[in-house]
């Protein structure tokens, strides 16, 4: 498919926008409505396989959203996205099938460049809104891609109230936050949660893992990693399992397989430029959107490690188009923010 837009966006090299919001999934269209409604014209690139993802982001890989509010019979992921899309586009956002390459944060207006215009003129923006998002790390263990969506997920919270876990066994592997919260919520679906921890101790902090550890219906496999995900070509029904320190190999018979070996931001494009926690994730000031850089505002999942969900990405996006507006009005009227 070749690259579009949905209006009469030039690829001109010279465009200026007052509003440039980079990523299309919850965080980035809903601050595309609230700045088209507000008559600032905002620009949105959807990208174009951006970060391995399709235009709209992580929602285009999953099946049903039962936890989006106002669908209360739940709502396929790439239909919640393209609604967001159609919404976007109603209220005059531009949106651009292209992935932002590049991108100088030194000074205002900002300057950033298409995939394959690098050499080009750039374009500019007065503010930018980055919405990148994230994605889960994976394994890449053998028969994960055959049972991906289909006994294997990264999101307990999307995923542990469907069907095909209720009570049965199920697996989280990772040793921190993410999977004691992660299987501490699977108790209620599943028959018996297995946690697999690489090493002889949690990552997670003292609470949580005592929660995790408190938990009846919880068995953690210490010193344990996974080697294979076996099913009966539709679904996930066995891990092999290995003890990293003893060596031995056996099988885990589950249902279900939930990864929480954390999420990497996809924040290489402003990596150097704007202030990034150890794991990567953009800093905002607390209660804000607003990174580092006066005029760059950070929503969703690129700079939400706790969270992770469409509606608190959604939410942020709707803080980050409200702050814009704010400092877009307050430089028009000649008020020096500090
Ligand atoms: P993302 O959805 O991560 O989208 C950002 C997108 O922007 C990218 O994917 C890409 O298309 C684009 N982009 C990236 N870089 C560039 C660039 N340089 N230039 C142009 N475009 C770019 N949450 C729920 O609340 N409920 C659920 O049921 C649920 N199910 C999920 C199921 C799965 C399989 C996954 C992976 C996640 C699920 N989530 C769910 C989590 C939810 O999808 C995320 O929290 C949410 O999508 C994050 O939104 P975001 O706006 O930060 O960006
Ligand atoms: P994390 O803290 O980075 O923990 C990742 C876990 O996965 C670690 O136990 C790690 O093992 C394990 N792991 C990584 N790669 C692995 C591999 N290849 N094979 C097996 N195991 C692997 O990530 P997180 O739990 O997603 O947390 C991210 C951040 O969000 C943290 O700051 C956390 O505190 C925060 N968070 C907070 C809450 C909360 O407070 N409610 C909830 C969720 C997340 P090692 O320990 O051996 O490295």
């Amino acid at each position: 498919m070749a690259p579009f837009t949905n209006g009469a966006v030039p690829r001109s090299a010279k465009m200026h926008s007052k509003v440039v919001i980079i990523g299309s999934g919850p965080a980035g269209h809903t601050a595309a409505v609230y700045l088209a409604r507000a008559n600032l014209s905002p620009v949105l690139f959807e990208g174009f396989m951006a970060n391995g993802f399709a235009a709209g982001g992580q929602l285009t890989t999953t099946t049903d959203v039962e936890n989006y509010p106002g669908f209360p019979a739940g709502i396929m992921g790439p239909e919640l996205m393209e609604k967001f899309r159609e919404q976007s586009i109603r209220f005059g956002t531009q949106v651009i099938t292209e992935t932002v390459s590049k991108i100088d944060l030194s000074a205002r207006p900002f300057r950033y460049w298409r995939e394959g215009q690098e050499e080009d003129e750039p374009e500019t923006t007065d503010t930018i809104i980055i919405a990148t998002g994230a994605s889960a790390k994976r394994l890449g263990l053998k028969g994960e891609d055959m049972y991906w969506q289909s006994g294997i997920s990264a999101c307990a919270v999307c995923d542990g109230a469907v069907p095909i876990f209720r009570n049965k066994p199920l697996a989280v592997i990772g040793g921190g936050d993410s999977a004691a919260e992660e299987a501490t919520y699977l108790t209620k679906y599943g028959a018996h949660v297995y946690v697999l921890v690489r090493r002889g101790e949690l990552r997670a902090s003292k609470i949580m893992a005592k929660r995790l550890m408190n938990n009846p219906k919880i068995t953690i496999l210490w010193n344990t990693v996974a080697t294979e995900c076996q099913g009966d070509g539709d679904l996930l029904n066995n891990l092999r399992i290995k003890n990293v320190v003893t060596g031995e190999q056996k099988d885990l018979p589950v249902n279900g397989l939930f990864y929480a070996i954390g999420h990497e931001p996809a924040t290489a494009l402003v990596r150097s430029q704007l202030h990034t926690d150890d794991d990567g994730y953009i800093v905002t000031v607390p209660g804000t959107t607003q990174t580092s850089v006066k005029g760059v505002f950070a929503a969703g999942d690129v700079q939400d490690k706790r969270y992770r969900q469409a509606i608190t990405s959604a939410g942020s996006g709707c803080m980050a188009a409200l702050e814009v507006e704010r400092l877009i009005a307050e430089e028009e009227e000649g008020i020096e923010e500090d």
